[in-house]
């Protein structure tokens, strides 16, 4: 039987940009406990970038991306509660940046009416991840203080809107005034512009020399120790990405003495372990998002075969919101 082809992008091995190449491959079979989803669009998230460097490991060749929204085509032996047709949604995809992709059903969710399926790629997997850093990692209560690092980013612009919601009082960092004002319009009391000043004064200045209780980190190795300093005693300090690289190591006497801190360096799928907490998170981002109170900005949008240059734009801090491609 002639099995038909669809365009993927496929990486041979570790490097730049330039090995991201549009490939013909066979669309594939869903096995026992998957389903075949014809994608509409794929969220572009920087781990992607960390997988074609080599910072993380993995096998080649690669389809990269797990983030996509589409139809259900196909389902695998064993899978229930989906139909052909199903408008759905994944944090788990196997190889996202593809016309058609498997996804374990365990993992799949469906797209409640009200939102689209562009919205759904943009929004799940930064949305769940604002959403545990919020509620579960740190709790944030409100009258609390968060600093939150690329404020204007996919992850940033999300988690800036939910603590704000909270009623907690938020600052972030960012690179130039056009993110400041992406950043106040999600909810940013105060934006620090950290090409024209250090963050650490400025926040210890904002917060009356008390701190902040909370850090949200995803920059890394270039705000690391910034971080800490910005802490009030028994703060804790969220490190959940690395996009300026990753940290080096460090010694724990540290949280110590800058005031019994405490430090976590959490992923996603650790807090979309079971089915009911997935049901949960993506319940809320997608049910915010469709009643309006969570803005999904999606000002990035590329044809599939210019995978590379979305990357480049998000590696180079170009880009704010979320980053798309369409097939
Ligand atoms: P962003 O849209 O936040 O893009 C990265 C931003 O980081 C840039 O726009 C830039 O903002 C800032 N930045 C600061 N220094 C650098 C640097 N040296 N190089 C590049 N960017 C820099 O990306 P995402 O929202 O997709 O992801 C944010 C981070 O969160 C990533 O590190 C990602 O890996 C992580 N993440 C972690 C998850 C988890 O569960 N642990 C889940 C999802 C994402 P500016 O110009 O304002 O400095």
């Amino acid at each position: 039987m002639l099995i038909p082809d669809m365009k993927a992008i496929q990486i041979q091995s570790t490097g730049g940009p330039e090995v991201l190449q549009l490939a013909e491959l066979p669309i594939p079979e869903p096995g026992p406990g998957q389903v075949l989803i014809r994608v509409e669009a794929t969220g572009v998230n920087f781990i992607e970038v960390y997988f074609r460097k080599g910072v993380y490991k993995t096998a080649f060749p690669l389809t990269p991306g797990s983030e996509a929204a589409g139809t259900v085509e196909e389902l695998g032996p064993g899978v229930n509660g989906f139909k052909a047709g199903d408008a759905v949604a994944s944090t788990a995809v196997i190889g996202s940046y593809a016309e058609y992709a498997l996804v374990p059903a365990a993992q799949l969710v469906k797209v409640p009416d009200g939102v689209s399926l562009e919205c759904a790629a943009a929004v799940l997997l930064q949305g769940m991840t604002a959403h545990y850093l919020t509620r579960s990692t740190y709790p944030l209560k409100a009258g609390e203080t968060a600093l939150v690092h690329a404020g204007a980013g996919g992850v940033g612009l999300l988690l800036t809107q939910m603590a704000a919601h909270i009623g907690a009082r938020v600052i972030t960092t960012v690179s130039t005034k056009a993110k400041a004002a992406l950043s106040r319009e999600a909810g940013a009391s105060d934006v620090i512009l950290y090409t024209e000043q250090e963050f650490e004064p400025e926040v210890k200045r904002l917060t009356g020399g008390k701190g902040v209780d909370v850090v949200y980190d995803s920059v890394g190795k270039t705000t690391f120790d910034g971080s800490l300093n910005c802490l009030r005693p028994r703060g804790m300090l969220v490190l959940f990405g690395a996009s300026s690289g990753p940290v080096p190591p460090f010694d724990p006497i540290l949280l110590n003495s800058k005031g019994s801190l405490f430090l976590t360096r959490p992923t996603l799928w650790h807090y979309i372990a079971t089915r009911a907490e997935l049901e949960s998170r993506a319940g809320d981002v997608l049910g915010w998002a469709a009643s309006g109170e969570l803005k999904v900005r999606t000002e990035h949008t590329y044809p599939l075969a210019e995978a590379a240059q979305a990357q480049i734009d998000l590696e180079e801090r170009k880009t704010t919101g979320k980053i798309l491609l369409v097939p």
